[in-house]
């Protein structure tokens, strides 16, 4: 079978890695069908990209914000017209069905509009100065050149929350793709070639963790790093980068909880418990892994939850009736059976699903049947632990403060989700739940692109995407104009 042959993109020119080594790209859906063949590359690689980066962003950090922004704009209308196709390519690649592509290009395309708007606005401040005749003022400075890491899961839209507002600020960049997901970064940094970005102001470097992405993080000219992935990932990274002085902003795990209280709308809590769970096949960063149930509320909840998951379609998610597509890779099976045996020993009831899906139509792919258990108790590993699959725990309470109680009691600050007509309770939650994120009556998943993005305790380490990426990628310059002529000194000459 023949297969395309990709490059690593290093200051305008396609070229293989220095190893001559590649990897292939397969569909999980179906593993005779190979997607292409990317470059596995290494520490010399990186360094050839990083001079590209150095080199461009001279010229790039002059360019005004206005015309840098203009790229975006154009890169925004081009995905618009080849969002079908990327879609299409994205679903062959890391299997997630066809309306959740379309809905991950959609995401490019927003994030494209809404950091465009940055180019005009990149605000500093200005205040006051202690002193007579003096003026004074902070700007934004881009930091230089940026090291990007990113996840297989959300493969162009995470990608474009990095490029887009680290470009618009003038930084320049080597995106290092997850190794399951690399052509649709190779889409996206293709439109923004198409768009006119100049050569060099985007370098991809493809390969693995331990051969690109840590060259990448350890390269003392890579001034920034922005990672998205595991909290175990994220850790180790986080700390070779501190080792370097870098700014490093770490997105990671999650453990969601979906609360649904007694008073709550049945249906549309079902609705939306059903979409967390298993949609992106329980692959989110925000997928709903726990169902707090309130007792009044949890047969009724429980019957019609496992009678909707049975029926769900799991399929190759080319097909649009199917609704759950394969996961990602056979590690990701082996995690997931290896939870489902976790959570039997640990005396949770299975009550569907449970197994890797084999023969027939699954004969070729990596496909995991949708999963419920109940009789979870908060402190079981099924409860705590990310399980990234479609494997979902329900979990029973009686008050909003055990449930609120049982929410917080993990290691990770992700998602949550609250369904009730209470608006005290709903207020509560809000101020309570230790999370980035709260939902009410609205499922843990469906973050848009123009608020803050990430979490507390082990998902991050303080950063936020979306509305806080521009904060991430510029570094203050406070600026002092003296204009009386004379030598004025702070906290000396004004001192009473
Ligand atoms: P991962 O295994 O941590 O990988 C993330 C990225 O890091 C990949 O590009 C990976 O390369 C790279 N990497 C691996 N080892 C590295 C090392 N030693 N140095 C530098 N880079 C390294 O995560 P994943 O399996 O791709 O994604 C799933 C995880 O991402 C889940 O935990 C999920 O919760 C999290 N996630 C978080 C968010 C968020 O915003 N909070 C969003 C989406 C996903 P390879 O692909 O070559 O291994
Ligand atoms: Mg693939």
């Amino acid at each position: 079978m023949t297969y395309p042959a990709f490059h690593n993109l290093i200051g305008g020119e396609w070229v293989p890695a220095a190893s001559g080594k590649t990897i292939l790209n397969l569909n999980p859906a179906n593993h005779n069908d190979l997607v292409g063949e990317f470059p596995s590359s290494h520490g010399e690689d990186v360094e050839r990209a990083v001079e590209a980066a150095k080199k461009a962003f001279r010229t790039w950090r002059l360019t005004p914000a206005p015309k840098r922004a203009e790229v975006l704009r154009r890169t925004g209308a081009l995905l618009q017209e080849r969002k079908e196709k990327f879609a299409r390519e994205m679903t062959r690649e890391m299997g997630k069905v066809l309306a959740e592509t379309r809905g991950d290009v959609q995401e490019a395309i927003d994030e494209a509009f809404y950091v465009a708007g940055e180019g005009r606005r990149l605000f500093g401040v200005t205040t006051p100065s202690e002193l007579e005749n003096k003026f004074c003022m902070s700007v934004r400075m881009p930091v230089g050149v940026v090291g990007l890491i990113t996840p297989w899961n959300f493969p162009m839209a995470i990608p474009s929350w990095k490029l887009f507002p680290a470009l618009v600020a003038g930084n320049t960049c080597v995106i290092k793709p997850a190794t399951d997901t690399p052509l649709s970064v190779y889409n996206l940094v293709q439109t923004l070639v198409d768009a006119g970005l100049p050569p060099g102001v985007v370098n991809i470097v493809c390969g693995s963790g331990s051969g690109a992405g840590s060259a990448l993080v350890e390269h003392p000219d890579v001034r920034a790093i922005s990672f998205t992935g595991s909290s175990a990932v994220g850790s180790h990274v986080g700390q070779s980068a501190a080792r370097g002085f870098k700014q490093v902003s770490l997105e990671m795990g999650g453990k969601n909880a979906q609360i649904v209280m007694n008073d709550a709308n049945l249906d549309l809590a079902l609705d939306g418990a059903l979409w967390g769970a298993f949609g992106t096949t329980g692959q989110r960063c925000t997928a709903t892994s726990r169902i707090l149930l309130q007792k009044g509320i949890a047969a009724e909840f429980t019957e019609k939850f496992v009678a909707r998951a049975k029926k769900l379609k799991v399929g190759n998610g080319l097909d649009e009736t199917v609704e759950v597509g394969p996961q990602v890779n056979a590690a990701q099976i082996e995690t997931s059976a290896m939870y489902v045996e976790i959570a039997r020993e640990e005396g949770a009831k299975l009550l569907t699903g449970g197994r890797a899906l084999a023969g027939g139509e699954y004969a070729h792919g990596t496909f995991f049947e949708p999963t419920v258990f109940a009789n979870v108790k908060p402190a079981m590993r099924i409860a705590r632990e990310e399980v990234f699959g479609p494997v979902v725990s329900l979990i029973e309470f009686e008050t909003f403060e055990e449930a609120v109680e049982i929410a917080n009691s993990i290691d990770y600050g992700l998602s949550t989700a609250l369904y009730t007509k209470d608006v005290n309770r709903a207020f509560a939650a809000i101020r309570d739940l230790e999370a980035g994120i709260t939902y009410i009556n609205a499922p843990t998943i469906g973050a848009e692109v123009h608020l803050p993005f990430g979490g507390v305790k082990q998902t991050g380490n303080g950063h936020r995407e979306g509305l806080g990426a521009i904060d991430f990628f510029t570094t203050w310059k406070a600026v002092y104009v003296d204009y009386s002529d004379k030598l004025q000194r702070a906290q000396i000459d004004n001192a009473e």
